[in-house]
């Protein structure tokens, strides 16, 4: 038997990953390892509530300074071409960000534009062919 106050070293060793007491969303235990001292983890822990709401206001404040891929000068979006590069530059933007319904949105709404900017482009390429072809038989 082991005397009182004198918990072994693999005990305390095994104490340190239990995991946390709580429950996520899914009424699923939480498998997050407990913190020092405490119960839960630190998503669950009541003791720091407000170190938890700092760790994400900074988050959000990260996510909001993201920085574009390229330095972006004039945007030029006269031609099918034009329009393409700058939705191939978003989608680019897009794909860095964090996995998202939002982002996933973004990309799907972008990727639709790419594909009729590319419909229009090809249009406009035998529209141009078939005006120099009646041309040449009208001369
Ligand atoms: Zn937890």
């Amino acid at each position: 038997m082991v005397p009182k106050g004198n918990v072994p070293e693999v005990a305390k060793a095994n104490m340190q990953v239990m995991p946390c007491k709580a429950r996520n969303d899914r009424g699923e235990p939480c498998s997050s390892p407990r913190m020092e001292g405490s119960e839960y983890c630190f998503f669950h822990n009541p003791a720091v509530a407000e170190k938890r709401a700092a760790a994400r206001k900074q988050g959000g404040i990260n996510r909001r300074q993201g920085k574009a891929t390229k330095p972006v000068g004039s945007v030029q979006a006269q031609t099918p071409e034009d329009v393409l590069t700058l939705v191939e530059q978003a989608l680019a933007d897009c794909l860095t960000l964090e996995n998202s319904i939002t982002r996933n949105r973004a990309i799907g709404y972008l990727a639709s534009i790419a594909l009729k900017t590319q419909e229009v482009g090809e249009l406009d390429r035998r529209l141009v062919a078939l005006e120099a072809q009646a041309k040449l038989h009208s001369a």
